[in-house]
C-alpha cells in the first residue's frame, strides 16, 4: 500500500494565503484591521512557544494582535478585570487565554468569561452549545483543522464511519460535533472502550487524540483508511524511536533524542500506520499546523461577524 502523506505545511499555508488575502480586503473595503489579543499568565516554556507562534501568523496575515503576559502570582481577579477589559475594547476581535493556568486560577470560570463573540478558541459554552446545535459558531481550532485536513485532500466524509478516540472537550467532543456536521457515522472511543481495535479496525477515518506516544498500532487500522493523528507526544529513547519509525526517519529521529533528548511523535505509530493507512498525518508537519491557521481564521471571522460585515 502507497500510502499518501498529507502535509500540514502545503495545507495550512493554502489557508494563511487565503486569510491574508481576506485581511487585505477588509482593510481595503472597510477599512477593519482584525485583531487578536493573546493572554499568557506564568511561564510555561510550551506556552510560550505557542503564544510566540501565534503572534508571529497573526503578523505574517496582517492581523493586528497585543500580548498580555502576566506573571505566574496574577490573580483570578486580575485576569479577571484584563478580560472585561478586552471583552469591552471594540478594536479586540478575539481572545486567547492560553492553558494551562496557574492553580489558583479556575480556567473555567475565565473561559466563561470571554465575550463569545470574541472566543476564537471556541472553548466558551455558548459556541459549544451552537456546535453542536450545528448553528454557525466558532468552532475550536485543532478540530476544524482536522475538517480542514480532510475537505482539501478530496477525502469523502459524508457516509463513512468516523472513529474518534478520545472525547476531551477540546479536541474529541468537538471533532465529533463536526464530523456529524459533514455527515459521518460518528463512534467516540474513550479510556473505558472495551474492545477498541475491534471498533477503530471499522473506521474509514481514525482520528486519534489520546496523548499517548504511538498508541495506535497496526492492528486498530482498516486497511485503505485514513488515520489523523492528533496527539503530539515525546519519545525519549532509542528503543521506542527504532518501534515507531523506520530507515531515513529513524537517522533523523535518533539524530533528535540524541541531540535535544526527545523527538515529537503522535498517538499513531507511523511505521504501522503507513503499511496499512491510505492517507496519513505525520508528527511534527500535520494537524499541529492547521491549529493555528484555523485561530487566525476564526479571528477574520470574529471581525467580520462582529463588526456586521457578515450574518452571525
Ligand atoms: P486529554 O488528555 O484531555 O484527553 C485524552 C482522551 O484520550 C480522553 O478522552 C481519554 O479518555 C482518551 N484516552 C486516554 N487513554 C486512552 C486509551 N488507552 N484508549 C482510548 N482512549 C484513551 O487530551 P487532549 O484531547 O487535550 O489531547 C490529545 C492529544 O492531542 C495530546 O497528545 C495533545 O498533546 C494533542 N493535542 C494536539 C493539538 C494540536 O494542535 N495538534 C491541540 C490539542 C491537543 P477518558 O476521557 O476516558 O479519560
Amino acid at each position: 500500500m502507497t500510502t499518501r502523506i498529507l502535509s500540514g505545511k502545503v495545507i495550512s499555508e493554502a489557508i494563511k494565503a487565503e486569510i491574508a488575502e481576506q485581511v487585505e480586503a477588509l482593510n481595503a473595503n472597510s477599512g477593519v484591521k482584525p485583531c487578536l489579543a493573546a493572554v499568557r499568565v506564568g511561564s510555561d516554556p510550551a506556552s510560550e512557544i505557542y503564544v510566540g507562534n501565534k503572534v508571529k501568523a497573526a503578523a505574517e496575515l496582517g492581523i493586528t494582535s497585543e500580548h498580555h503576559h502576566l506573571s505566574e502570582e496574577t490573580s483570578q481577579d486580575e485576569l479577571l478585570s484584563l478580560i472585561a477589559d478586552l471583552n469591552k475594547r471594540d478594536e479586540v476581535d478575539g481572545i486567547l487565554v492560553q492553558l494551562p493556568l496557574p492553580p489558583q486560577i479556575d480556567e473555567r470560570l475565565i473561559l466563561e468569561s470571554i465575550d463569545p463573540a470574541k472566543d476564537v478558541d471556541g472553548f466558551h459554552p455558548e459556541n459549544v452549545g451552537k456546535l453542536s446545535l450545528g448553528y454557525q459558531s466558532l468552532a475550536p481550532c485543532t478540530p476544524a483543522g482536522v475538517i480542514e485536513i480532510l475537505k482539501r485532500s478530496d477525502i469523502a466524509v459524508s457516509g463513512k464511519h468516523a472513529v474518534v478516540v478520545g472525547r476531551s472537550n477540546i479536541v474529541g467532543k468537538p471533532l465529533s460535533m463536526l464530523l456529524l456536521r459533514e455527515n459521518a457515522t460518528v463512534t467516540v472511543c474513550h479510556s473505558r472502550t472495551a474492545n477498541l481495535p475491534e471498533i477503530t479496525r471499522q473506521a474509514d477515518i481514525l482520528v486519534a487524540a489520546i496523548g499517548r506516544a504511538g498508541y495506535i498500532r497496526g492492528e486498530h487500522i482498516k486497511e485503505g483508511s485514513t488515520v489523523i493523528d492528533v496527539g503530539i507526544n515525546k519519545a525519549e529513547t532509542a528503543t521506542f524511536a527504532h518501534e515507531l519509525f523506520a530507515s531515513e526517519d529513524l537517522e533523523k529521529r535518533l539524530k533528535a533524542i540524541e541531540t535535544r533528548g526527545f523527538t515529537l511523535v503522535g498517538d499513531v505509530n507511523p511505521k504501522e500506520a503507513i503499511e496499512k493507512a491510505a492517507n496519513f498525518t505525520p508528527v511534527p508537519g500535520g494537524v499541529g499546523l492547521l491549529t493555528v491557521a484555523m485561530l487566525m481564521k476564526n479571528t477574520v471571522e470574529a471581525a467580520m461577524a462582529r463588526r456586521t460585515l457578515v450574518k452571525k
